[in-house]
């Protein structure tokens, strides 16, 4: 047999696809990229895409970044590879948790590293199975999260994940249970204010207490801008209406900050744009600009605490990875914390997330079939509809959204289909002109898919 020639046969034979629609595979090829420069990405073909979305998310400081590479190649020199278990770790490792407990909202606290921010959520949750069984409540496994939220794909972060698609898994696992997603737009009641609408989803997460047992859950857990559901900041005052209502059921809250951590929404954290403090943080993706696959537990005082002392008790936590807290991976994320916080590229993401807004809002109003525009700092999201006034969405058999990032695509912007949403989140080096030619591409492509379908 002969062997298969191009770059699109080569993957379409040889690799399994994530996330993707086979059908369009099939019918496109395969984009086979080779290198970035800056927030572009550069195709087998020698094409060149505006990736504005980061990657996935993670990419923050474009594809070429040469401290962040500098430091990689001086860590691969020094010490190219340890563990954590045994009582060993690397200084680099070391450094970077002071680092991390240094950045977070937290007065003191510890840190576990995973590889993935879906590890970092499947070794959370087994944190919080530990930690009750040696404090005697082993019957508090449940695990609070929201529909349309994303965390992960392991199988209790896939469990935590809000999104119908698990259920080829068989999955969630039982104890896994998801709350209304605090979406005013989408789910706000007619006449019902989004102060009112907050004030349900409070309601609706005391009911849920009082009908499972508040001794029975582990944990709450929430991205503080939805990502990959559809990029959904929380309606107003949500965390401040949610928060004491688990702080009375000594119920943790957990904040997956996967996405919104380091620069994301302005601030280093997300929980700091919505003004709450968490027991413990998720992060992964920009912890290392995504340079290095990498996820990290840091837990807050009183967490680190209570898990301290039961694994003092049963002497050992019987957990970890191979690569937990790899010194390269260290290395590259004390860089890419001071690239990000130091270097400009937070400060870029405050400064520029008003003009990457009315841009947005500007193309939305040109627009016949924008229902809503949401976000926050350099995450943002469009949402496609066949009749705005009504919410009324287009036929899902059209897949407008997959249509009008196959269309930014051709014309070299790399964007995403979310549902009906198209989401922006572009790196944080992002300058003004990349910016507009983010806006000119993509109403371009909406332009011309709506003309088509609508
Ligand atoms: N949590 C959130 C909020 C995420 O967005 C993601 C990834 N998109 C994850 C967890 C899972 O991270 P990973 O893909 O690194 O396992």
């Amino acid at each position: 047999m002969a062997q298969p020639q191009s770059w699109e046969q080569r993957a379409q034979e040889y690799s399994m696809y994530g996330f993707t629609d086979l059908p369009s595979v099939h019918e496109r090829g395969t984009v086979v990229l080779t290198h970035g420069e800056g927030p572009y990405v550069f195709d087998t073909n020698g094409r060149r895409y505006l990736d504005s979305n980061s990657g996935l998310w993670n990419m923050v400081a474009g594809f070429d970044h040469r401290g962040l590479i500098d430091a990689a190649k001086a860590q691969y020199e020094r010490f190219p590879g340890y563990h954590a278990f045994f009582g060993r770790m690397s200084d680099q490792t070391v450094m970077l948790s002071e680092k991390l407990v240094e950045v977070s909202p937290f007065p003191r606290g510890k840190v576990f590293y995973t590889n993935s921010g879906s590890e970092a959520n499947d070794t959370m949750v087994k944190m919080l199975w530990f930690l009750n069984r040696a404090e005697g409540r082993p019957q508090a496994r449940k695990v609070l999260t929201r529909v349309n939220a994303y965390h992960g794909v392991t199988i209790a972060s896939a469990s935590m994940t809000g999104k119908p698609y698990n259920e080829v898994f068989g999955l969630p696992l039982d104890g896994f249970i998801h709350l209304t997603c605090p979406h005013y737009w989408r789910e706000g009641r007619p006449g019902e204010t989004e102060q009112e609408f907050t004030v349900r989803m409070a309601k609706e997460l005391e009911d849920t207490i009082a009908r499972e047992g508040a001794d029975t859950i582990a944990a709450f857990v929430a991205e503080p801008v939805m990502g990959a559901g559809g990029v959904i900041p929380p309606s107003k005052g949500y965390f401040q209406a949610i928060q004491p209502i688990l702080q009375r059921h000594g119920i943790p809250l957990i904040a997956d900050e996967v996405i919104c951590g380091f620069g994301r929404t302005g601030n280093t954290w997300g929980c700091e744009t919505y003004d709450f403090v968490p027991d413990a943080i998720i992060s992964s993706k920009n912890l290392t600009a995504g340079f290095f696959p990498m996820g990290a537990v840091i837990l807050g005082p009183e967490l680190s605490d209570r898990l301290s002392a039961a694994v003092e008790e049963i002497e050992e936590f019987p957990h970890g990875f191979t690569a937990s807290g790899h010194p390269v991976g260290c290395a590259i994320a004390l860089k890419a914390i001071d690239v990000v916080m130091n270097e400009g590229l937070a400060e870029n993401v405050r400064r520029l997330a008003p003009r990457m807004e009315e841009g947005l809002r500007q193309i939305m109003q040109r627009s016949s079939n924008i229902g809503e525009l949401r976000g926050v700092g350099y995450m943002w999201a469009l949402e496609a509809c066949l009749d705005p006034a009504s919410k009324t969405p287009f036929d899902a058999s059209l897949s407008v959204s997959e249509r009008i990032a196959n269309t930014c695509t051709d014309l070299g912007l790399i964007c995403r289909p979310l549902g009906q949403s198209i989401v922006l989140c572009p790196p944080f080096i992002l300058t003004e002109a990349q910016m507009d030619e983010m806006f000119e591409k993509l109403e371009r492509a909406l332009n011309k898919v709506f003309a088509e379908v609508a």
